[in-house]
């Protein structure tokens, strides 16, 4: 069966974080492919520091060098909110039934799972790979807790062999990296080299991105 990745998020900009972590989850998986999808309008956060053509280009720089990885503008293309269950749906009916689909998350995004339009349909259309985060623990008990235990995939052929409905938890190389950091750095005419590819940041000091944003927080 074929094996496809998803890696939904703002990517305002990209990090190393979101690149280790995609790239590590397709080779340990052999999954085919490993999409890189950034959302035009984020449904449960505020509006991105930049506009969606911005952070696609910066993705796309990101890949440039990387086979295994796909940047995917679908939710970009179809502009408004993007809401995941959408995306998954226009996926499904585009792959068909026979395609093992995974959305990959990092735990801080899972754990906000209950709070996502139609949460409950995402898994009667995908498989979920959550890559653990620092700072973010996986909770025994609650919604989370109690979808976990019911839906955890034991091996990597739960996901890679079935369609849907399976949870994979899986503990990578553990980078603390966020946009947020990265976008306050900027702000604060910090350098934020080694955090994302060297392409990336050139394409946010050439575009002057990130220099006006909150300054309040300390770094
Ligand atoms: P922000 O700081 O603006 O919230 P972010 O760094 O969390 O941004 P997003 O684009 O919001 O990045 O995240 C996209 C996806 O990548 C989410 O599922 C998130 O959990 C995951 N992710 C982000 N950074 C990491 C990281 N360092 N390690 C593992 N997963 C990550």
């Amino acid at each position: 069966m074929k094996s496809i990745g998803l890696f939904g998020g703002t990517f305002d900009p990209v990090h190393f974080g979101h690149l280790r972590t995609a790239l590590e989850i397709k080779e340990t998986l052999r999954l085919d492919e490993m999409r890189l999808l950034p959302c035009h309008t984020p449904a449960h956060r505020g509006l991105p520091c930049c506009n969606a053509d911005n952070r696609l280009q910066m993705l796309e720089l990101a890949v440039a060098n990387e086979p295994d990885l796909i940047c995917d503008d679908l939710e970009i293309g179809r502009g408004g909110v993007s809401f995941m269950v959408d995306t998954l749906t226009a996926l499904r009916s585009d792959l068909g039934d026979f395609v093992s689909i995974s959305l990959v998350l990092g735990m801080d995004s899972f754990l906000t799972l209950p709070k996502w339009h139609e949460w409950q349909q995402i898994l009667q259309l995908a498989h979920i790979i959550v890559a653990a985060r620092p700072g973010s623990e996986m909770p025994e008990q609650g919604i989370i807790g109690k979808l976990v235990h019911a839906r955890e995939a034991l091996v990597f052929e739960d996901i890679t062999e079935h369609p849907f409905g399976r949870i994979l938890i899986r503990h990578l190389t553990p980078l603390d990296i966020s946009a947020t950091r990265i976008r306050q750095l900027i702000a604060h005419s910090r350098s934020p080299r080694y955090l994302l590819p060297d392409p990336v940041w050139d394409y946010i000091k050439q575009h002057h991105l990130y220099e006006t944003v909150d300054r309040s927080t300390d770094i």
